[in-house]
């Protein structure tokens, strides 16, 4: 009997490919910079690959503020920028950003009149819970599990450990997590005993994923649970 939701964040709640592409845009302005829909899907590619590495556990998140934009620039023959500093840049817009995905607070909305609500993110506290007030879906959560609080990031077992510490006497039985990221949300998740939905956010033909549901919009789940 399911009694508790774990969503994750980024592109599960708040669209984080439009939030990254504006804050991009408005960073390159800043800088001078041409830019096109190409350079994001370079952005796209190589940050999801040092997520993956922070999920693996062999990078920091503050090791991927000082490389990425380096890598990035690299990749599009950008030279003459400082990365690091283009990073802090980048952040000041993305940490305002806060674009719902479709149909994301009416979910909520529905769900918090039947279950208690926790986000559950590796992405930088500072961010998150200030980005899901700004988007208005602060309102609908009972609380907030962001990994640089918990020691330890998705799909750790330390990351859930924490988490059921925090919530006395629920059981991973009793907890679905929902999210985008067929590694960080749903294989440890499911590993932990937790049932699972996978929200194909990017609309991924053909994946291969092992989860309990899998939907396409997020408003299904007023009908799923
Ligand atoms: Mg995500």
């Amino acid at each position: 009997m399911l009694t508790t939701l774990f969503f994750d964040i980024d592109n599960t709640l708040l669209d984080f490919s439009a939030c990254s592409k504006d804050s991009m845009q408005r960073a390159f302005e800043d800088y001078g910079l041409r830019f096109d829909d190409d350079m994001f899907d370079t952005f796209v590619a190589q940050n999801n690959m040092l997520w993956r590495r922070i999920e693996l556990g062999e990078l920091t998140k503050d090791g991927l503020f000082k490389i990425r934009w380096n890598i990035i620039f690299e990749k599009l023959g950008i030279a003459g920028v400082d990365g690091e500093e283009f990073e802090e840049d980048f952040h000041k817009y993305l940490n305002v950003s806060c674009v719902p995905v479709d149909g994301a607070k009416q979910t909520l909305k529905y769900l918090s009149g039947k279950y208690r609500l926790y986000a559950a993110s590796n992405a930088p506290l500072g961010q998150q819970p200030r980005r899901m007030k700004l988007a208005d879906l602060d309102r609908y959560m009972d609380g907030y599990f962001i990994s640089e609080e918990l020691g330890a990031p998705k799909p750790s077992k330390r990351f859930f450990d924490e988490c059921f510490a925090r919530l006395d006497g629920v059981t991973p039985a009793q907890v679905m997590m929902i999210g985008d990221s067929k590694s960080a949300d749903i294989d440890g998740a499911r590993q932990y005993g937790m049932a699972t939905c996978w929200f194909n956010f990017l609309k991924t033909k053909d994946a291969d994923v092992r989860a309990d549901i899998v939907i396409d919009d997020l408003r299904k789940l007023q009908d799923l649970l």
